[in-house]
């Protein structure tokens, strides 16, 4: 299976299935200038399972160099920013070498803007291993985390391929299942009421995320987040949809320090929050919130504040002259821009989450 995804930056594939891996020689042969050298980013869990696996790809075709970094995404950080470009230097990378990001969203995002920025930008290319990854993989948004704030600093810089390995996707756990697929029912919510009510009508535990099934919900996410940002690279306008869910979702993330709950996870409660701002949509995000319980999510952490959330909310890249901009649905499948101050965010939040506890 092939996907092409079409920017007006830049036009590649991404290739999805079982063992497609050895898909990787075939991009690396048809590269052109062909790379000096490549320069392999992972952490340690992914090096651990599969970084042999795309050694042995590579084989010794091309010469290539490994820096693998913690795991988690307190770890998407300015210290190991540099630490990738103080070993590319090292390792006399050029402005033909190849990045190889080899990992889920956090090394998507680390390695890609290491790639972005390296000698005003070289190639990469995406080895995505997390279900969330159908996501971050495919799009161009690379970047890092600052203490102010999740992926402030970052740039936009496409990859030349993306290979989706799927038998990559059979060790993670459940936590990061759930995580991976909050992003494809995000899609769905977004843009394709068939996928959601097709979903929610098939996948009653985790364990029905794998094979087939799991391939067919990953390449309609992929195909849904195609469209988008084919229509919007750089979001000005539509690609905010992609969104749904993250203005409250990033403020939790933040909250906790990035520990003991997955970007997904909170992204479900930024959804859920979200559908409770519209009547039209309350239906549906009971309906919702009773699926993703018996799914395993977790519920609003009661200690959090509706204050501080807001406060963090307030520096989301989206906001807008003082007001907090959320993507909301006008019904399932449309979404819609929605600007609120941030006292009357607070108090809507304040009750959700008394509701929630
Ligand atoms: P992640 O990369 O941190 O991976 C989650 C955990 O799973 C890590 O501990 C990792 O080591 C482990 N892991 C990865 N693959 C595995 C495998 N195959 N088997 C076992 N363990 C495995 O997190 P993620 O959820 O993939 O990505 C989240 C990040 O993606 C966030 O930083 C988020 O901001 C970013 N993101 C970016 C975009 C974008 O458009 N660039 C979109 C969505 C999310
Ligand atoms: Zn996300």
């Amino acid at each position: 299976n092939t996907i092409d995804i079409t920017t007006p930056s830049k036009k590649y594939p991404v290739f999805i299935g079982d063992k497609v891996i050895d898909q990787l020689n075939v991009v690396l042969e048809n590269l052109n200038p062909s790379p000096k050298n490549l320069l392999i980013i992972t952490d340690e869990n992914v090096g651990n399972l599969y970084l042999e696996t795309v050694q042995n790809v590579i084989g010794d075709a091309f010469t290539y160099e490994t820096i693998q970094i913690h795991a988690g995404d307190d770890q998407k950080s300015f210290e190991n920013y540099m630490a990738c470009q103080s070993f590319a230097l090292s390792k006399e990378l050029d402005r033909t070498s190849v990045v190889i990001a080899l990992g889920g969203g956090m090394i998507g995002d680390l390695a890609g803007f290491v790639a972005g920025t390296y000698m005003r930008g070289i190639r990469f290319i995406q080895i995505p291993t997390t279900i969330l990854a159908h996501d971050s993989a495919v799009g161009g948004k690379t970047g890092i985390n600052h203490p102010e704030g999740k992926n402030m600093i970052g740039v936009f810089h496409q990859p030349e391929a993306v290979i989706y390995s799927t038998d990559f996707l059979t060790t993670l756990p459940a936590n990061e299942i759930r995580s991976g697929f909050a992003e494809v029912i995000k899609h769905a919510l977004i843009a394709d009421e068939n996928l959601y009510r097709s979903l929610r009508a098939s996948v009653k535990s985790i364990d029905d995320l794998k094979g087939n099934s799991l391939q067919k919900a990953l390449i309609q996410g992929i195909k849904i987040k195609n469209e988008i940002v084919t229509q919007d690279e750089k979001e000005k306008g539509i690609r905010a949809y992609l969104n749904f869910g993250h203005t409250l979702g990033h403020a939790i993330e933040g909250e906790l320090q990035y520990k003991g709950i997955t970007h997904g996870e909170a992204i479900a409660l930024g959804m859920l929050f979200a559908l409770s701002l519209k009547e039209d949509t309350e239906i549906l995000g009971q309906e919702l919130k009773m699926w993703l319980r018996t799914l395993g999510y977790p519920s609003f952490p009661k200690h959090l504040s509706a204050s501080s959330l807001v406060n963090r909310m307030k520096k989301d890249k989206k906001a807008e002259k003082g007001m907090i901009q959320m993507v909301l649905l006008n019904s399932l499948g449309k979404p819609s821009l929605s600007p609120f101050t941030s006292e009357s965010l607070e108090r809507k939040l304040s009750s959700f989450i008394e509701e929630a506890s």
